[in-house]
């Protein structure tokens, strides 16, 4: 499935979708070093990710672990979010 295709699935269905493929992928997080230049919400495959008060924030409800932050981000900030 093309990320067009999944940019239209609200967040349950996403979740679905990466259960479909046996795939678990953890969700995203962006850390202190964001600079809030917007270049990931951009590319969200899922929009699941918004500017907040201090720094752009991922809603990891809806994140579908799929990287794409952080492969955009120009300072590393998009991590594995662990906690
Ligand atoms: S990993 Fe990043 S780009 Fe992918 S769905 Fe989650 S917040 Fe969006
Ligand atoms: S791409 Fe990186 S620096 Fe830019 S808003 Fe996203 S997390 Fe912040």
């Amino acid at each position: 499935m093309k990320f067009d295709q999944v940019r239209m699935f609200k967040s349950v269905k996403a979740k679905i979708i990466i259960l479909k493929g046996g795939e678990y992928k953890m969700a995203y997080k962006i850390t202190e070093k964001c600079i809030s230049c917007g270049a990931c919400a951009a590319e969200c495959p899922v929009g699941c990710i918004s500017q907040g008060e201090e720094r752009f924030e991922i809603n990891k409800d809806m994140c579908i672990g799929c990287g794409t932050c952080a492969g955009v981000c120009p300072v590393g900030a998009p991590e594995e979010d662990n906690d």
